[in-house]
């Protein structure tokens, strides 16, 4: 008799008011205050996030940038169960599955020409690292070993494994680690100034690519193994690349036998209009990162595209039918993760969701830019379906950041924030009318701050 009565909502309330909070340490979060004002998910749907009361959230940073298709697509849930049934797990040690040809084959389909040799890692930082080895393991497998220095920004994200950590410019994830990784050179940032509202790239400072030649000029070419960048910088708040820039990187790159590594983990899988950033920008990389979108999500999973160049290298230096790379992971194109990314990438083909990604960005960045006339919003920084939104510091209280996370989500959107900057980055498949709706809540809740 009770089960007729159950109310749904009410037993997940129960079964999270239950929960001690004792014992997870959870990631980049103030554990002590967290279990004072916790903030649970429970569910989702589509582009919304359910909160154990039933209250649905527009997910307005597709998770951590990683959900362009939407939540819980049955696709990708049926192809995962049914991979449980069939092979749960394999060594990818000397033996493999055909899933990871077939997903190797399918990201190299996706990815610019020549970039055809996929390895696969578990997660963004996993990706970056592994790259990192890859363009040691090339220069040495090319006679130039001298070549062991990395050359990243200011202000850049690249996980948080050593390797990524030490080319990463966030000033707070580096801090309280030590000396990482020595013989990385940081250039400078990309926003040389705020508060222009600059729509796209800007106009001027593709010079800045020039501190890859100064590093040159200082540290010797033949030191040098590679330079790491995001296309556009999420993280920290999307920072987007000025005309030019990224092509005179190559450029200087190139000349001095510099491995260009493009850290696409947020702009992957159509994120910037095309299906990788390396073709919104029509520059080409020696190295191509990816994870988040990958597997919608779902699983986790990141790859590194390689460069034919690279692997040939590689495995023309190794002894014949001995290993090429001493690297790898037990979970590399895991099984379970393999199907979820082959579904994955299907819904994107047959859903047309590349183009539909293409198709949003100009009603996204319409709405995005009406928040340019709150007193309260510094700057304005887009490009394809990514923005970040400057509020002006508090004199009193500091930064606003997690206070507009926190009050963006009482009223009913999540979105990402870094300092003072909200990031909204939307599922693929939200409408023009949600991305209204997400912007009116912005629009509320950053007035009444
Ligand atoms: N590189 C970039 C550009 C990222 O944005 C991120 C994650 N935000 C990472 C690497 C690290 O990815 P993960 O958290 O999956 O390790």
């Amino acid at each position: 008799m009770r089960s007729a009565t159950r109310n749904p909502i009410d037993e997940v309330r129960n079964v999270v008011m239950d929960l001690e909070m004792q014992n997870y340490w959870m990631p980049f979060t103030a554990n002590r205050s967290f279990k004072t004002a916790p903030r649970l998910i429970t569910s989702a749907a589509g582009v919304h996030l359910i909160d154990p009361d039933g209250r649905r959230i527009l997910d307005g940073s597709s998770g951590l940038f990683c959900v362009p298709a939407g939540h819980c697509r049955p696709e990708i849930a049926k192809a995962v169960s049914e991979q449980l049934r069939k092979l749960d797990y394999t060594s990818p040690f000397q033996f493999s599955h055909p899933g990871g040809f077939r997903l190797a084959e399918k990201i190299a389909s996706l990815t610019p020409p020549g970039l055809d040799r996929i390895f696969f890692a578990n997660s963004g930082s996993e990706s970056v690292d592994t790259a990192m080895k890859m363009a040691l393991a090339y220069h040495r497998a090319n006679g130039q070993p001298s070549r062991q220095r990395f050359v990243s920004r200011e202000l850049a994200y690249h996980g948080v494994n050593f390797g990524g950590l030490s080319c990463g410019g966030m000033v707070k994830n580096r801090e309280g680690f030590g000396t990482l990784l020595p013989g990385v050179v940081h250039m400078r940032h990309t926003q040389s100034q705020k508060g222009t509202f600059t729509r796209g790239q800007a106009d001027a400072g593709h010079d800045l690519a020039d501190d890859l030649q100064r590093a040159v000029d200082l540290h010797g070419a033949e030191s040098i193994a590679a330079v790491i960048v995001e296309p556009v910088v999420g993280s920290v708040g999307i920072l987007v690349p000025p005309k030019g820039y990224l092509q005179r990187l190559r450029q200087i790159a190139s000349q001095h036998g510099i491995l260009l590594i493009f850290d696409e983990v947020i702009t992957g899988f159509g994120r910037t209009g095309n299906r990788f950033a390396a073709q919104t920008f029509d520059v080409q990389p020696d190295l191509i990162t990816m994870a988040k979108a990958l597997t919608n999500g779902a699983m986790p999973m990141g790859a590194v595209a390689a460069g034919t160049h690279i692997y040939d290298t590689i495995a023309s230096a190794a002894p014949e039918n001995g290993i090429e790379f001493f690297h790898g992971y037990t979970y590399s194109a895991h099984p379970v993760a393999t199907a979820a990314a082959l579904a994955t990438i299907e819904i994107f083909e047959t859903d047309g969701l590349f183009e539909q990604a293409a198709d949003l960005i100009g009603p996204f960045q319409e709405a995005v830019y009406s928040l340019q006339e709150l007193p309260l919003v510094t700057d304005i920084r887009s490009f394809g379906l990514l923005a970040g939104i400057d509020l002006a510091t508090a004199e009193r209280f500091g930064q606003r950041g997690f206070a507009a996370l926190r009050k963006l989500f009482e009223a009913g959107l999540m979105v990402r924030v870094t300092n003072d900057t909200i990031i909204l980055a939307p599922p693929f498949v939200m409408t023009p009318t949600q991305i209204e709706q997400m912007v009116s809540i912005v629009k509320d809740v950053v007035t009444r701050l």
